[in-house]
């Protein structure tokens, strides 16, 4: 039996937002920028999260390892839901589900070395003896590719994908379970992409690591997941195994997606674009997430939501041109 790391279900969060000046004093909006979103990521596996921005990838990032309330559903984790817990509840956990940002230099004391910045990590964590600290630290900036002569550097020494292993390594240094890599490497030249992305599923391998990758980037998703999640408009539209999802795209979406990329290797088909901008998810909002850009639009697509319904082993799509075949 497959055993899933974390478990999402249902999974909603809503942000309060002001859109009309004639609701200046009224009560807030709600911008829903997660909305029934349900799926899985298993142990070892490496599941990528595609969509444009604004989509609610990287709000499910950051719930996922507690930088955000759900504002509905749950996130299971060691048989806890991770949005109902307290700070100290979650601390125990926090060291198995870390996250790796797209800007990492951001996130760093530019006065610290980097040696300082990662012991820091573990004394948080409870490693209290210095000797074994400095070990761990040097240990983990050997995996991602740097070295004991960067224990002593500042964070701005570094070059950009430098940064970026730095930044795997503050993930990697407390041995987690789970890490969140949103668009790690899309500020970087590509042949710094692939170096990193390589080293990314190296680590993987070796540490039985689990990895939700969070991307706009087909080509980067493609190269480094097993299974995709397309996401839009705070929800999954379709789910498959990577080669499945490539060979075989079935909503509007993916397909819409999948053509706007000047990739000769992927595969597209005649589908009209869909042109227009992602709308904004409120509270009131009904129907398909794509009906309103969407070319095959039907009466029933705006008045209510297709399933997300399982078409062929692994694979499962939102929308009502499919559901014969569910
Ligand atoms: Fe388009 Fe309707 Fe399918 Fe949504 S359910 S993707 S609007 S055809």
């Amino acid at each position: 039996m497959e055993n899933h790391l974390v478990e999402i279900k249902n999974l909603q969060k809503s942000f309060p937002v002001r859109r009309q000046k004639a609701a200046l004093f009224g009560p807030k909006e709600q911008m829903l920028a997660v909305d029934n979103l349900s799926f899985h990521i298993k142990e070892g596996e490496t599941y990528g999260l595609v969509g444009e921005s604004g989509c609610g990838k990287t709000t499910t990032g950051r719930m996922i390892v507690g930088l955000e309330k759900p504002s509905n559903g749950s996130i299971i984790y060691e048989g806890k839901d991770l949005g109902t817990l307290n700070d100290k509840e979650f601390f125990p956990l926090r060291k198995d589900l870390q996250m790796v940002f797209q800007n990492t230099l951001s996130a760093l004391n530019p006065r610290q070395r980097i040696g300082s910045i990662l012991e820091d990590i573990l004394k948080v964590h409870g490693v209290s003896d210095a000797a074994e600290r400095r070990d761990q630290v040097v240990e983990v900036l050997e995996k991602v590719g740097l070295s004991e002569y960067h224990y002593f550097r500042f964070p701005h020494e570094l070059s950009g994908g430098q940064v970026q292993r730095l930044g795997i390594a503050s993930a990697l240094v407390i041995k987690p379970r789970l890490i969140i890599c949103d668009e790690p490497v899309s500020a970087l030249d590509v042949s710094i992409q692939a170096q990193i992305l390589n080293t990314l599923m190296e680590l993987q391998q070796d540490l039985n690591l689990s990895l939700l990758f969070i991307s706009h980037d087909i080509g980067v998703i493609r190269y480094i997941s097993d299974r995709i999640g397309v996401m839009y408009l705070g929800t999954l539209v379709e789910e498959a195994d990577t080669d499945e999802l490539f060979n075989n795209p079935l909503h509007p979406y993916t397909k819409g997606l999948f053509a706007s990329v000047p990739d000769p290797y992927i595969r597209k088909e005649q589908t009209p674009d869909f042109s227009g901008e992602q709308p904004v998810r409120t509270s009131d909002f009904k129907g398909c997430a794509f009906y309103s850009r969407c070319p095959f639009a039907m009466d029933k697509c705006v008045e209510e939501a297709p399933e997300f319904l399982e078409v062929s082993s692994g694979h499962r799509v939102a929308c009502y041109l499919y559901e014969d075949e569910a």
